[in-house]
Order: structure tokens, then sequence, then C-alpha cells
């Protein structure tokens, strides 16, 4: 299974701890909630002129240097898992460890080379995890989420939940693993640790993923 498209010289974590401890600091400090990977945290209300900025800082690679060559793969990705978005997503991708993923409501969608080393790590199912994280990014777009979330009766944990959904049923065109979204919440919290922040979450969405396949497969 070919790398996905990583800079060769970056090495991964030497420690699960290592990983973690960047992943707290740096998340916190930059404000780069992971949105597939840490559901519900994070502020909401930024204003067009907020993002504005911050997308310049990401352009600038002020938050870390960028990855064309990924951002190029990955844009070719979301035009085929959504042909309506396509043309309005900007994909970047920037040399951070945390690994993360977050479609932002001005449509900048972010995702690190963390992300894409600790998905290169399981080899064969590779293609289909980041796949699935792009369509669970996607997803939220889709479902109106970056408007939803204004509203009364906001429920961000089940509005993961929904955006597992939509991406997994995405996924079934390409017919990839029906777990590949199970895998991937798996992963990240076996590399920030059982009782990380957003951990708990995680579980839940696993869980829940786990509930649809079991009702598919049995009828
Ligand atoms: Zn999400």
């Amino acid at each position: 299974m070919r790398r996905f498209l990583l800079p060769a010289s970056r090495k991964p974590y030497s420690s699960a701890r290592q990983c973690l401890t960047t992943t707290l600091s740096l998340g916190l400090m930059l404000g780069l909630s992971a949105c597939a990977t840490n559901p519900g945290a994070g502020r909401n209300n930024w204003d067009a002129a907020q993002l504005a900025r911050r997308e310049q800082r990401v352009t600038d690679g002020a938050i870390g240097s960028r990855n064309t060559d990924a951002e190029t793969e990955l844009r070719r990705q979301v035009c085929e898992i959504d042909r309506v978005a396509c043309d309005a997503i900007r994909v970047y991708v920037v040399d951070r460890p945390e690994a993360q993923a977050r479609l932002w409501p001005n449509d900048m969608l972010i995702f690190t080379n963390g992300l894409l080393r600790l998905i290169n790590q399981t080899g064969s199912s590779a293609a289909a995890q980041l796949r699935f994280a792009l369509a669970h990014e996607l997803a939220h777009r889709q479902l109106g989420h970056f408007n939803r979330r204004h509203h009364a009766g906001w429920d961000a944990d089940a509005a993961e939940r929904e955006a597992d959904a939509v991406a997994m049923e995405s996924l079934r065109t390409s017919n990839p693993p029906p777990d590949s979204g199970i895998e991937l919440l798996q992963l990240i919290i076996e590399q920030r640790g059982e009782n990380s922040r957003g951990a708990e979450r995680m579980r839940a969405r696993i869980a829940a993923m786990r509930k649809r396949i079991s009702r598919e497969v049995v009828p």
C-alpha cells in the first residue's frame, strides 16, 4: 500500500504519550479542534472575518507547512465524494503532528499530516479510512450542521453520529470495508489514550456504527 503523500523526512510519533501531549497542547493553542476526532469541542461561533484570518494563516503556512501533493489528491477525492461541494471546498493539508481533520463553516477543509500518518499505518485499510474521514467532514456540510448548530436543541454528539452514518453510506458505492470508520476512530483513541479528551464520545460513535452495521447484516 502506498503512503499517502507524506514528506519522507517526517518521523511518526515515538510514543503515545508524546503524541497525546502534542495533541492537547497544540490542539488547544491553535484551536484546531478536530471534528472527526474530537466531536463537539472547540468554538463554533467564528465570524467571517475570523475565519478569513485563520484561512490566511493556513494559506501562508503559519499553522504548518503545506503538503501540496496531498492537497491535490484529497481535493480529487472530495470531488468524487461530493460533486456539489467540489467547487466550494478549499483543501489544506498542513504539517502538524496531531491527527486532525476539520471542515470549517467557510468551506476550508484542514487535514494534518499527523492524520495521514496515522491512516498510513493501517496498510490495506488506509484508502478506505481516508475516504471515511473525508466523507464524514463533507457530511457535516451536506446535513447543514453549520447552520443547525446555532439553533436550540443542537446536539453535537448526535450530529457526529449523523455524519458517520452519511459517511458509511457514501462509502458503500466504492465498496470498502464497512467498518473503516470504526477502525479509524479506534486508532485515534489508541494514539491519544483511552482516557484522553473526547475518547468517550468516540467510543459512543463506534458503538453507534457497530449497531448500524449489525442492523444491515442481520435482517
Ligand atoms: Zn464530525
